[in-house]
Protein backbone atom coordinates (compact mmCIF):
# COMPACT_ATOMS: atom_id res chain seq x y z
CA UNK A 1 0.00 0.00 0.00
CA UNK A 2 1.66 3.39 -1.12
CA UNK A 3 1.75 6.22 1.66
CA UNK A 4 -0.61 9.20 0.31
CA UNK A 5 0.06 12.59 2.01
CA UNK A 6 -2.57 14.91 2.23
CA UNK A 7 -1.84 17.60 -0.97
CA UNK A 8 -2.52 21.49 -0.71
CA UNK A 9 -0.14 21.97 -3.62
CA UNK A 10 -1.61 25.17 -5.72
CA UNK A 11 -1.02 23.95 -9.21
CA UNK A 12 -0.69 20.91 -9.97
CA UNK A 13 -2.19 19.71 -7.44
CA UNK A 14 -4.43 16.74 -5.37
CA UNK A 15 -6.74 15.02 -7.49
CA UNK A 16 -9.46 13.29 -6.45
CA UNK A 17 -8.30 9.49 -5.17
CA UNK A 18 -11.64 7.67 -6.94
CA UNK A 19 -10.12 9.52 -10.46
CA UNK A 20 -6.76 8.19 -9.60
CA UNK A 21 -7.58 4.54 -8.89
CA UNK A 22 -10.12 4.83 -11.92
CA UNK A 23 -7.15 5.85 -14.51
CA UNK A 24 -5.05 3.02 -12.87
CA UNK A 25 -7.90 0.39 -13.24
CA UNK A 26 -8.13 1.11 -17.32
CA UNK A 27 -4.62 2.07 -17.69
CA UNK A 28 -3.27 -1.65 -19.43
CA UNK A 29 -7.07 -1.77 -21.78
CA UNK A 30 -8.94 1.22 -22.49
CA UNK A 31 -12.62 0.55 -22.65
CA UNK A 32 -11.54 -2.66 -24.49
CA UNK A 33 -9.25 -0.87 -27.03
CA UNK A 34 -6.17 -3.01 -26.22
CA UNK A 35 -4.53 -0.19 -25.61
CA UNK A 36 -4.06 2.56 -22.84
CA UNK A 37 -5.73 6.37 -23.25
CA UNK A 38 -2.19 6.89 -23.81
CA UNK A 39 -1.74 5.13 -27.05
CA UNK A 40 -5.10 5.16 -28.92
CA UNK A 41 -5.31 7.57 -31.76
CA UNK A 42 -7.09 11.13 -30.91
CA UNK A 43 -9.13 10.64 -34.20
CA UNK A 44 -10.51 7.17 -32.82
CA UNK A 45 -14.22 6.21 -31.63
CA UNK A 46 -12.70 6.08 -28.38
CA UNK A 47 -11.05 9.70 -27.83
CA UNK A 48 -14.08 11.16 -29.66
CA UNK A 49 -16.29 9.69 -27.14
CA UNK A 50 -14.37 11.06 -24.37
CA UNK A 51 -13.82 14.47 -26.31
CA UNK A 52 -17.97 14.27 -26.45
CA UNK A 53 -18.08 13.10 -22.44
CA UNK A 54 -16.28 15.35 -21.44
CA UNK A 55 -17.47 18.67 -23.12
CA UNK A 56 -21.07 17.39 -21.96
CA UNK A 57 -20.28 17.68 -18.64
CA UNK A 58 -18.77 20.55 -18.55
CA UNK A 59 -21.74 22.65 -19.96
CA UNK A 60 -23.85 20.57 -17.53
CA UNK A 61 -21.96 21.18 -14.60
CA UNK A 62 -21.66 25.44 -15.62
CA UNK A 63 -24.90 25.19 -17.21
CA UNK A 64 -23.97 26.41 -20.31
CA UNK A 65 -26.39 27.28 -23.61
CA UNK A 66 -25.46 26.71 -26.94
CA UNK A 67 -24.35 29.72 -27.41
CA UNK A 68 -20.97 28.39 -25.60
CA UNK A 69 -18.48 26.69 -27.03
CA UNK A 70 -15.98 24.04 -24.71
CA UNK A 71 -12.63 24.48 -25.90
CA UNK A 72 -9.55 22.47 -24.94
CA UNK A 73 -6.35 24.30 -26.00
CA UNK A 74 -2.32 24.03 -25.05
CA UNK A 75 0.17 26.64 -23.87
CA UNK A 76 -1.67 26.98 -20.45
CA UNK A 77 -3.60 30.01 -18.84
CA UNK A 78 -0.52 32.16 -19.74
CA UNK A 79 -1.20 31.54 -23.33
CA UNK A 80 -4.73 33.28 -22.62
CA UNK A 81 -2.90 36.24 -21.61
CA UNK A 82 -1.98 36.94 -25.19
CA UNK A 83 -4.57 35.32 -27.00
CA UNK A 84 -7.66 37.11 -25.59
CA UNK A 85 -6.39 40.46 -26.68
CA UNK A 86 -5.06 39.01 -30.21
CA UNK A 87 -8.51 37.69 -30.86
CA UNK A 88 -11.22 39.86 -28.64
CA UNK A 89 -9.57 43.11 -29.07
CA UNK A 90 -11.88 46.16 -31.33
CA UNK A 91 -10.65 48.23 -33.34
CA UNK A 92 -10.86 51.70 -31.97
CA UNK A 93 -11.74 50.43 -28.20
CA UNK A 94 -10.19 50.18 -24.87
CA UNK A 95 -9.72 47.10 -23.00
CA UNK A 96 -10.57 47.20 -19.12
CA UNK A 97 -8.57 44.71 -16.82
CA UNK A 98 -8.57 44.68 -13.13
CA UNK A 99 -5.44 44.34 -11.82
CA UNK A 100 -5.96 41.69 -8.57
CA UNK A 101 -2.09 40.67 -8.45
CA UNK A 102 0.60 38.46 -10.59
CA UNK A 103 -1.65 36.36 -12.53
CA UNK A 104 -3.49 39.52 -13.74
CA UNK A 105 -0.67 41.82 -14.21
CA UNK A 106 0.93 39.19 -16.85
CA UNK A 107 -2.47 39.48 -18.56
CA UNK A 108 -2.05 43.44 -18.99
CA UNK A 109 1.15 42.99 -19.77
CA UNK A 110 0.37 40.56 -22.77
CA UNK A 111 -2.38 43.05 -24.01
CA UNK A 112 0.11 46.14 -23.49
CA UNK A 113 2.60 44.87 -25.62
CA UNK A 114 0.16 44.05 -28.46
CA UNK A 115 -0.12 47.83 -28.27
CA UNK A 116 -3.70 47.90 -27.44
CA UNK A 117 -5.16 50.73 -24.70
CA UNK A 118 -5.56 49.00 -22.07
CA UNK A 119 -7.27 50.51 -18.94
CA UNK A 120 -6.13 49.26 -15.88
CA UNK A 121 -9.77 50.30 -14.48
CA UNK A 122 -9.39 48.73 -10.82
CA UNK A 123 -6.31 47.61 -8.59
CA UNK A 124 -5.20 46.72 -5.24
CA UNK A 125 -1.30 47.21 -6.29
CA UNK A 126 -1.71 49.79 -3.25
CA UNK A 127 -2.10 46.80 -0.44
CA UNK A 128 -0.15 44.57 -1.98
CA UNK A 129 -2.91 43.07 -3.48
CA UNK A 130 -4.54 41.79 -0.25
CA UNK A 131 -7.96 42.53 -0.95
CA UNK A 132 -10.59 42.81 -3.97
CA UNK A 133 -11.82 45.91 -5.62
CA UNK A 134 -15.04 47.31 -4.28
CA UNK A 135 -15.91 49.33 -7.65
CA UNK A 136 -14.91 48.31 -11.31
CA UNK A 137 -15.96 51.83 -13.33
CA UNK A 138 -17.33 51.25 -16.53
CA UNK A 139 -17.72 53.84 -19.52
CA UNK A 140 -19.27 51.16 -21.39
CA UNK A 141 -16.73 51.82 -24.35
CA UNK A 142 -14.00 48.66 -23.44
CA UNK A 143 -14.25 45.47 -25.92
CA UNK A 144 -14.07 43.46 -22.67
CA UNK A 145 -13.34 43.91 -19.02
CA UNK A 146 -10.75 41.05 -18.05
CA UNK A 147 -10.74 39.70 -14.72
CA UNK A 148 -8.98 36.92 -12.59
CA UNK A 149 -11.65 35.21 -10.30
CA UNK A 150 -9.22 33.79 -7.63
CA UNK A 151 -5.79 35.03 -7.45
CA UNK A 152 -3.92 31.87 -6.77
CA UNK A 153 -0.83 34.08 -4.64
CA UNK A 154 -2.36 35.89 -3.13
CA UNK A 155 -5.77 34.13 -1.86
CA UNK A 156 -7.90 36.96 -2.66
CA UNK A 157 -11.36 35.88 -4.68
CA UNK A 158 -13.96 37.29 -6.09
CA UNK A 159 -17.09 36.38 -4.18
CA UNK A 160 -19.61 38.23 -6.38
CA UNK A 161 -18.44 39.65 -9.87
CA UNK A 162 -18.56 43.22 -10.51
CA UNK A 163 -21.59 44.38 -12.77
CA UNK A 164 -20.04 44.93 -16.65
CA UNK A 165 -22.48 46.85 -17.25
CA UNK A 166 -23.14 44.82 -20.77
CA UNK A 167 -19.25 44.91 -21.37
CA UNK A 168 -18.62 40.92 -22.03
CA UNK A 169 -16.26 39.48 -19.53
CA UNK A 170 -13.35 37.83 -19.70
CA UNK A 171 -12.28 35.84 -16.92
CA UNK A 172 -9.37 33.52 -15.91
CA UNK A 173 -10.94 30.84 -13.71
CA UNK A 174 -7.75 29.01 -13.44
CA UNK A 175 -7.70 28.17 -9.65
CA UNK A 176 -11.48 28.56 -8.75
CA UNK A 177 -13.43 27.10 -12.04
CA UNK A 178 -15.93 24.32 -10.88
CA UNK A 179 -16.01 25.14 -6.90
CA UNK A 180 -18.88 27.14 -6.96
CA UNK A 181 -21.66 28.05 -9.23
CA UNK A 182 -22.01 31.30 -10.96
CA UNK A 183 -24.26 32.62 -14.07
CA UNK A 184 -22.48 32.54 -16.94
CA UNK A 185 -24.53 35.04 -18.62
CA UNK A 186 -22.16 38.12 -18.26
CA UNK A 187 -19.14 36.25 -19.67
CA UNK A 188 -17.66 36.69 -22.83
CA UNK A 189 -14.95 34.18 -22.14
CA UNK A 190 -13.58 31.82 -19.20
CA UNK A 191 -10.36 30.08 -19.49
CA UNK A 192 -8.43 27.78 -16.84
CA UNK A 193 -5.23 25.81 -16.69
CA UNK A 194 -6.61 22.43 -15.86
CA UNK A 195 -3.59 22.15 -13.38
CA UNK A 196 -5.64 23.02 -10.15
CA UNK A 197 -9.32 22.04 -9.76
CA UNK A 198 -10.11 20.63 -13.50
CA UNK A 199 -7.25 17.79 -13.95
CA UNK A 200 -3.67 17.47 -14.93
CA UNK A 201 -1.25 20.33 -16.34
CA UNK A 202 -1.22 21.10 -20.31
CA UNK A 203 -5.05 21.01 -21.02
CA UNK A 204 -6.14 24.78 -20.74
CA UNK A 205 -10.15 24.97 -20.75
CA UNK A 206 -11.59 27.80 -22.74
CA UNK A 207 -15.11 28.44 -23.10
CA UNK A 208 -16.19 30.90 -25.51
CA UNK A 209 -19.41 32.61 -26.44
CA UNK A 210 -20.69 32.84 -29.82
CA UNK A 211 -20.64 36.13 -30.39
CA UNK A 212 -17.34 36.56 -29.58
CA UNK A 213 -16.34 34.87 -32.18
CA UNK A 214 -17.00 37.09 -35.03
CA UNK A 215 -14.27 39.51 -33.55
CA UNK A 216 -11.61 36.59 -34.36
CA UNK A 217 -9.55 38.77 -36.72
CA UNK A 218 -8.50 36.94 -40.01
CA UNK A 219 -5.09 37.77 -40.21
CA UNK A 220 -3.95 35.54 -37.22
CA UNK A 221 -2.12 32.31 -37.51
CA UNK A 222 -4.46 29.38 -36.85
CA UNK A 223 -3.18 27.98 -34.14
CA UNK A 224 -3.91 31.04 -32.24
CA UNK A 225 -7.60 31.65 -33.77
CA UNK A 226 -10.15 30.58 -30.92
CA UNK A 227 -12.33 30.37 -34.01
CA UNK A 228 -10.03 27.17 -35.35
CA UNK A 229 -10.99 24.80 -32.43
CA UNK A 230 -14.46 25.51 -32.93
CA UNK A 231 -14.49 24.57 -36.37
CA UNK A 232 -11.96 21.96 -35.49
CA UNK A 233 -13.69 20.54 -32.31
CA UNK A 234 -10.40 21.09 -30.81
CA UNK A 235 -8.72 18.97 -33.62
CA UNK A 236 -7.14 20.95 -35.84
CA UNK A 237 -4.10 19.56 -34.18
CA UNK A 238 -3.54 16.19 -31.96
CA UNK A 239 -4.77 17.74 -28.29
CA UNK A 240 -3.34 16.59 -25.09
CA UNK A 241 -5.60 13.69 -25.12
CA UNK A 242 -4.60 12.08 -21.37
CA UNK A 243 -5.44 15.71 -19.84
CA UNK A 244 -8.55 15.84 -21.63
CA UNK A 245 -9.36 12.30 -20.43
CA UNK A 246 -8.58 12.92 -16.92
CA UNK A 247 -10.45 16.13 -17.09
CA UNK A 248 -13.24 14.07 -17.72
CA UNK A 249 -12.99 11.68 -15.14
CA UNK A 250 -12.92 14.64 -12.32
CA UNK A 251 -15.83 16.34 -14.11
CA UNK A 252 -17.57 12.99 -13.82
CA UNK A 253 -16.21 12.50 -10.47
CA UNK A 254 -17.94 16.37 -9.55
CA UNK A 255 -20.91 15.39 -10.89
CA UNK A 256 -21.88 11.74 -10.22
CA UNK A 257 -19.94 11.05 -6.82
CA UNK A 258 -19.98 14.62 -5.45
CA UNK A 259 -23.54 15.61 -6.40
CA UNK A 260 -23.26 18.53 -8.55
CA UNK A 261 -21.41 21.88 -8.25
CA UNK A 262 -24.15 22.94 -5.83
CA UNK A 263 -22.49 20.36 -3.64
CA UNK A 264 -19.25 21.11 -4.36
CA UNK A 265 -19.51 24.48 -3.33
CA UNK A 266 -21.18 23.38 -0.32
CA UNK A 267 -18.15 21.16 0.89
CA UNK A 268 -15.81 24.22 -0.15
CA UNK A 269 -17.83 26.38 2.01
CA UNK A 270 -17.01 23.89 4.68
CA UNK A 271 -13.41 23.79 4.29
CA UNK A 272 -12.65 26.90 3.91
CA UNK A 273 -14.61 27.97 7.13
CA UNK A 274 -12.85 25.44 9.20
CA UNK A 275 -9.95 26.86 8.65
CA UNK A 276 -10.57 30.80 8.47
CA UNK A 277 -12.40 30.27 11.80
CA UNK A 278 -9.57 28.83 13.27
CA UNK A 279 -7.51 31.70 11.97
CA UNK A 280 -10.08 34.27 13.35
CA UNK A 281 -9.90 32.19 16.85
CA UNK A 282 -5.61 33.18 17.62
CA UNK A 283 -2.85 35.50 16.77
CA UNK A 284 -0.59 33.46 16.36
CA UNK A 285 -1.01 32.84 12.83
CA UNK A 286 -2.82 35.51 10.59
CA UNK A 287 -4.14 35.37 7.17
CA UNK A 288 -2.65 37.55 4.24
CA UNK A 289 -6.34 38.11 3.06
CA UNK A 290 -8.80 40.85 3.57
CA UNK A 291 -11.19 38.69 5.24
CA UNK A 292 -14.17 40.23 2.98
CA UNK A 293 -11.75 39.26 0.01
CA UNK A 294 -10.50 35.96 0.78
CA UNK A 295 -10.48 32.86 -1.32
CA UNK A 296 -11.97 30.15 -0.64
CA UNK A 297 -9.49 28.15 -2.42
CA UNK A 298 -5.93 29.26 -1.70
CA UNK A 299 -5.83 30.31 2.30
CA UNK A 300 -2.65 32.40 2.94
CA UNK A 301 -1.11 32.95 6.35
CA UNK A 302 1.78 34.17 7.89
CA UNK A 303 3.68 33.09 11.15
CA UNK A 304 5.29 35.20 13.91
CA UNK A 305 8.43 34.93 11.68
CA UNK A 306 10.26 33.58 8.67
CA UNK A 307 12.46 31.05 11.17
CA UNK A 308 9.22 29.42 12.10
CA UNK A 309 7.36 29.36 8.85
CA UNK A 310 10.14 27.22 8.12
CA UNK A 311 9.52 25.38 10.55
CA UNK A 312 6.14 24.82 9.79
CA UNK A 313 6.61 23.32 6.69
CA UNK A 314 9.31 21.40 7.25
CA UNK A 315 7.19 19.82 10.31
CA UNK A 316 4.04 19.73 8.82
CA UNK A 317 5.40 17.89 5.68
CA UNK A 318 6.91 15.53 8.66
CA UNK A 319 2.97 14.77 9.53
CA UNK A 320 2.03 14.21 6.04
CA UNK A 321 0.57 17.43 5.37
CA UNK A 322 2.12 18.43 2.02
CA UNK A 323 2.81 21.88 -0.38
CA UNK A 324 2.08 24.39 2.11
CA UNK A 325 4.63 26.63 1.48
CA UNK A 326 3.87 30.07 0.29
CA UNK A 327 4.57 31.16 -3.83
CA UNK A 328 8.01 32.15 -3.76
CA UNK A 329 7.08 35.67 -4.84
CA UNK A 330 5.53 36.21 -1.64
CA UNK A 331 6.54 33.79 1.16
CA UNK A 332 4.43 32.77 4.08
CA UNK A 333 2.41 29.71 4.01
CA UNK A 334 -0.12 28.86 1.74
CA UNK A 335 -2.80 25.68 2.07
CA UNK A 336 -4.74 25.59 -1.34
CA UNK A 337 -8.07 23.57 -0.29
CA UNK A 338 -8.94 22.90 -4.02
CA UNK A 339 -12.26 20.44 -5.09
CA UNK A 340 -10.17 17.37 -4.54
CA UNK A 341 -8.79 18.41 -1.07
CA UNK A 342 -10.77 16.37 1.45
CA UNK A 343 -12.57 17.48 4.46
CA UNK A 344 -10.72 15.51 6.43
CA UNK A 345 -7.10 16.69 5.34
CA UNK A 346 -8.39 20.38 6.00
CA UNK A 347 -9.20 19.11 9.44
CA UNK A 348 -6.05 17.71 10.04
CA UNK A 349 -4.63 21.11 8.41
CA UNK A 350 -6.30 22.49 11.45
CA UNK A 351 -4.99 19.98 14.73
CA UNK A 352 -1.36 20.72 12.73
CA UNK A 353 -1.61 23.86 13.88
CA UNK A 354 -3.24 23.78 16.98
CA UNK A 355 -0.46 21.92 18.05
CA UNK A 356 2.29 23.83 16.17
CA UNK A 357 1.21 26.81 17.97
CA UNK A 358 0.81 25.50 21.32
CA UNK A 359 4.58 24.06 20.97
CA UNK A 360 5.84 27.43 19.14
CA UNK A 361 3.47 30.04 20.46
N1 LIG B 1 -3.77 32.25 -13.83
C1 LIG B 1 -3.87 31.84 -12.55
C2 LIG B 1 -4.98 32.38 -11.70
C3 LIG B 1 -2.96 30.91 -12.06
O1 LIG B 1 -3.05 30.50 -10.79
C4 LIG B 1 -1.94 30.42 -12.91
C5 LIG B 1 -0.94 29.37 -12.47
N2 LIG B 1 -0.59 29.33 -11.19
C6 LIG B 1 -1.86 30.90 -14.21
C7 LIG B 1 -2.80 31.80 -14.64
C8 LIG B 1 -0.81 30.43 -15.16
O2 LIG B 1 -1.14 29.17 -15.57
P1 LIG B 1 -0.26 28.28 -16.54
O3 LIG B 1 0.92 27.84 -15.73
O4 LIG B 1 -1.19 27.17 -16.92
O5 LIG B 1 0.14 29.11 -17.69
Amino acid sequence: MTQRIYNFNAGPAALPLPVLEHIQEEMLDFRGSGMSILEVSHRSKWFEDVLDDTTARIKRLLKLDDRYHVLFLQGGASMQFCMVPMNLAVAGKPVDYVDTGTWSTKAIKEARIQGLDVRVVASSQEKEFTYIPKEVPSDGKAAYLHLTSNNTIRGTQWRLFPDSAGIPIVCDMSSDIFSRIFDPAPFGLIYAGAQKNAGPAGVTLVIVRDDMLERVPATLPTMLKYTTYVEKKSMFNTPPTFAIYVMGLVTQWIEETVGGIEKMEGVNNRKAALLYDYLDSQNFYRGTAMPDSRSFMNVTFRLPTEELEQKFIKESLASGLGGLKGHRSVGGCRASIYNAVPTEAVQALVDFMKEFARKNG
